[in-house]
């Protein structure tokens, strides 16, 4: 970029709960024709990653760069929850603001609603949304950190979303600005406006898919009407896989869970001119890469803590087709369950309701896999066939890691996987604890 080029306009979309394969151009049936244009023009990945399985952690990584587990956000808020992202973690709209951007998130916050946790105290010059999920009372919608609205309609959340972006860039057309717009759908309770209900072949859930393409359309068209395309990149992605609708496309897993479905997610982005359109990388990349690429093309000064995400400029610019990275960790809670390096995935821990059904009164805990199990991703994606005891030294060379990644995590992350580790399992019966004696 020339050193006297403005930065760029950055519009970040961000869907809940939309699964790996719920966008026509990632293979679905339902029809998302603006999404799957903006990926021809622009770059399409097919490993990408969330940093959890659920929504307000894979927030709090995607705005900070950081793991969750780092930043004070292990698990999903509650409104009765009075905690939110730590105080002293700088969100992208910090570092951005920083370097003289006009801010708004439009749409899902979910990392906390008391005042002094709501994106206007996090960074963010304007609010407009639900502070947490749709399923939650009550349901209030906010204007910056006054409440409009005690329970808001669901049929009419997309559009007043899509109105509000579209002003909010209509007033700041001549000034550097973030967008960042997390959609309160497709999580449940489902519901889209008169326009789109019964139009698509995929009942409801297909329905809000679709409108959350129109709203995408309606974003793009605005950015052209305003001569702003050559100057904004728009990045869309979700936050995990899908819930009880939807498609995690031909992985396993939905949300919730460390197998790719939970949390592997579409990500598309777009910049006329800088982005070189009509590519599909498998280069694995995360949320957490966000934060540092925006940094970089902004000139913006990075938070003064360690990130986890790197620049993935050269991914996205074309001028290299991979990267070389650390291990990713993938974590439920404060459990550490899974590790990804290049195309091997080992699994460590795995909670018990997989194998004893619903979690007992005294709560889920996570038993360590032993033998760990080991999946090549690139010639097994649904994570079918254990290949651990072919491949020994993957197997030690990736707990090796973990090993290393630990110390550098808060305590309780430790605590939980001393307390993983200390659970015995029967011999042969991997990730399965001994029966009780009849
Ligand atoms: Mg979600």
């Amino acid at each position: 970029m020339a050193a006297d080029a403005p930065p760029p306009n950055i519009v970040l979309i961000y869907c809940d709960d939309l699964g790996y394969g719920d966008l026509g151009c990632y293979g679905s049936s339902i029809s998302t024709p603006n999404l799957d244009r903006m990926a021809a023009q622009g770059v399409r990945f097919t490993n990408f990653y969330s940093a959890n399985p659920v929504c307000s952690p894979s927030r709090a990584a995607l705005l900070t760069g950081r793991y969750p587990t780092r930043v004070g956000v292990p698990r999903v808020f509650f409104p009765v929850d009075k905690l939110g992202l730590a105080q002293d973690e700088q969100t992208m709209a910090n570092v951005l603001k920083a370097r003289g951007y006009q801010t708004m998130c439009v749409g899902k916050w979910h990392l906390g609603h008391t005042p002094s946790y709501l994106p206007t105290a996090r960074g963010f010059d304007e609010y407009f949304g639900i502070p947490y999920s749709n399923d939650m009372n009550p349901r209030l919608m906010l204007k910056n950190a006054e409440t409009l609205e005690q329970t808001a309609a669901l049929e009419t959340i997309t559009p007043r979303y899509t109105e509000q972006a579209v002003g909010f860039i209509e007033r700041n057309k001549t000034k550097p600005f973030f967008l960042y717009m997390p959609h309160t759908y497709p999580h449940i309770p489902l519901a889209s406006s008169d326009r789109f209900r019964g139009k698509s072949e995929q009942g409801l859930y297909g329905d809000v898919v679709t409108e959350l393409d129109w709203s995408v359309g309606e974003i793009l068209a605005a950015l052209k009407k305003n001569g702003l395309e050559k100057n904004t990149l728009v990045v869309f992605s979700s936050d995990n896989g899908p819930w009880f609708q939807g498609s995690p496309g031909k992985l396993r897993g939905r949300k919730g869970q460390t197998y790719e479905g939970g949390v592997r997610v579409p990500f598309i982005a777009r910049w006329p001119g800088r982005i070189p359109g009509g590519r599909v990388l498998d280069a694995i990349g995360s949320t957490m890469d966000l934060l540092p690429t925006f940094a970089r093309l902004a000139g913006a000064t990075l938070p003064a803590k360690p990130l986890d995400g790197i620049d993935i400029w050269p991914l996205l610019s074309g001028q290299k087709k991979d990267h070389t990275r650390e291990a990713l960790l993938y974590f439920d809670n404060w459990d550490l369950q899974c590790v990804r390096l290049g195309n091997w995935k080992l699994h460590v821990g795995r909670y018990n309701s997989f194998i004893y059904g619903p979690p007992p009164a005294a709560g889920r805990f996570n038993l360590r896999l032993r033998p760990a199990e080991l999946y090549n991703l690139a010639t097994d994606p649904d994570e079918s066939f254990d290949v651990a005891a072919k491949h020994p030294e993957v197997v030690r060379d990736l707990e090796a890691r973990i090993a290393r990644a630990l110390p550098t995590f808060p305590e309780e992350v430790q605590k939980a996987w001393r307390e993983t580790e200390a659970r015995q399992t029967a011999p042969g019966e991997p990730g399965r604890l001994p029966r009780p004696k009849a």
